[in-house]
């Protein structure tokens, strides 16, 4: 019986292995290595960062799924790929060390016939010195790290309730940072719990990015059709900072993070320094710590793995001028080139390049956004790739693999601005393509029709219910494949 493997159970990860157990059966045998017992539905662990929601509304444990389904779980990380085997036999397997308490440090080699890596992001702390939650600022990327910061704005809270001033500082901690959608939501949300508190005047909250203008969100911005006229990204969320009373400071790369101080460079090149008492600031990411060897024991990492650690696939990953970028250079079907039942999918594959325009101050330092691979895109690619594989298995290796790229793919965000059923609100972005075809849409490289961008309290009720929705789905209740990834 053939064996799939699929590292990470995040979005990706785990939309492929329930969609490849639906399709297979008992056809093949899949197994899911994850260091972490639980599945988290990390949009909502800005409200856990707020105090609105608990961290076990936000998880659930990832075995009792796994067992009803019938799907191997190894709670554990991967740490070394072997995709040509060893001297002995050439069937592909991966190390890996067990993180389950019971089997805390263990090893085990797990063949494979295929292989899905979704093993989402390390959190890169380390990349800016006092960054993160080990150090001195917060975090909203796990469900642990949310409610951590919730914590801290507690105090803080209560210090404005005893007429202290405060500043809050929230954004990204490095040039390269990825994910301004969430710094964003988190802003809005701390800004509202402010507001509800009763205490919003005594504090200064300041959104700090590596955007070059408010709205890029790391898609090179948008530009909507709104009653009849276009408008961009970029005013669209001025305007709601200006409302907000929300400060921004963008084009920015934070240097270091010291106890209440926020070194950071812009753009320029001028060097300025920031004081806060509360600052959440999201790490950059890069792909997780993971070797690969051939069959002769070579380390064929660098072959394996962009620099930046994650897995290289079908894309075309030439250094070209952004002038030159193209629709065509994102891959299509996430196959590994050089093994072809090896996948990527979700934050693990290796993208082309940028989707912002890519930007460096005088002093060398690289300040624009890395490209964002939401839920949305990452889950599709989990389903097309469960889809390749089970059509592989059932019909041989000459069936044609699925495509999805993100040139050809819309995405829907909903990035709330407040939680609260009244007076909660969110804003509804949708864009087709998430990345520009300048032939196809002229101008601004998207359709304007299927581009758009909304705020208000029907946002709010909509995120929440898929809230409801995709933890359903992702615990595999009845009819869960019907919910759309
Ligand atoms: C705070 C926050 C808010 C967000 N809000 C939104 C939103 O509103 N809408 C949206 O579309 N997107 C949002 N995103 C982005 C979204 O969470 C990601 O796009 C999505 O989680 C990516 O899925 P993934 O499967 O690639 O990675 P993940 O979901 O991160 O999953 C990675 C998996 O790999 C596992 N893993 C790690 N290392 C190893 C290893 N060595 N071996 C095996 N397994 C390993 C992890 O434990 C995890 O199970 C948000 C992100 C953040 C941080």
């Amino acid at each position: 019986m053939a064996r799939v493997v699929i590292l990470g159970a995040g979005i990706s990860g785990h939309t492929a292995a329930l969609h490849l157990q639906r399709q297979l059966k008992k056809k093949a045998e899949i197994i899911v290595v994850s260091p972490n017992s639980n599945w988290n539905w990390i949009p909502s662990n800005i409200w856990v960062g707020v105090g609105k929601m608990t961290k076990d509304q936000v998880t659930f444990p990832l075995a009792p799924i796994y067992k009803r389904k019938h799907i191997g779980f190894r709670q554990a990380k991967a740490v070394a790929i072997h995709p040509e085997g060893s001297p002995s036999n050439p069937q592909g397997f991966v190390d890996i060390v067990y993180t389950d308490p019971t089997r805390a440090g263990e090893e085990e080699q797990l063949t494979y016939d295929y292989l899905i890596v979704a093993t989402g992001p390390k959190l890169n702390f380390a990349a800016t010195p006092g960054l993160g939650p080990d150090a001195n600022s917060w975090s909203v990327c796990t469900a642990g790290h949310a409610e951590q910061s919730a914590a801290a704005l507690e105090t803080i809270i209560e210090g404005l309730k005893a007429g202290e001033r405060k500043t809050l500082v929230i954004g990204v901690g490095h040039g390269t940072c990825t994910c301004e959608g969430a710094a964003f939501e988190y802003t809005f949300n701390v800004e509202h719990e402010l507001r509800e508190r009763g205490v919003r005047e005594l504090a200064d909250v300041v959104y700090l990015s590596n955007e070059y203008d408010l709205g890029d969100l790391g898609v090179g911005g948008m530009i909507f059709a709104q009653n009849g006229f276009e408008t961009s990204s970029k005013l669209w969320t001025e305007s709601l900072f200006r409302e907000r009373g929300v400060r921004a400071i963008l084009r920015a790369h934070v240097e270091k993070v010291e106890p209440g101080v926020i070194h950071y460079e812009e753009l320029d090149g001028s060097r300025h320094t920031l004081d806060f008492d509360f600052a959440m600031l999201l790490p950059p990411f890069r792909g997780v710590d993971m070797k690969a060897y051939a069959s002769n024991g070579d380390d064929i990492t660098e072959d394996l793995f962009a620099p930046n650690g994650f897995l290289r696939v079908d894309a075309d990953y030439e250094t070209k001028p952004f002038e030159q970028w193209a629709p065509e250079d994102w891959p299509k079907t996430y196959q590994c080139p050089r093994y072809a039942n090896v996948f990527g999918v979700g934050i693990a594959f290796a993208p082309p390049h940028a989707i912002s325009e890519p930007r460096k101050s005088p002093n060398g330092t690289v300040i624009s956004p890395a490209p964002p691979r939401t839920g949305m895109p990452s889950g599709v690619m989990g389903r097309t790739v469960a889809l390749s594989i089970a059509d592989r298995i059932r019909r041989g290796d000459q069936a044609t693999l699925r495509t999805a790229s993100m040139a050809a793919m819309g995405a829907a965000c909903i990035a709330s601005a407040g939680t609260g059923l009244r007076k909660g609100s969110a804003a509804a972005i949708t864009m087709y393509p998430i990345i520009p075809d300048r032939h196809r849409f002229p101008g601004s490289g998207r359709d304007l029709t299927e581009t758009s961008g909304e705020i208000g309290l029907s946002g709010h009720w909509t995120k929440l219910l898929l809230h409801y929705l995709f933890i359903y789905k992702a615990k595999a209740r009845f009819g869960w494949f019907v919910i759309p990834e």
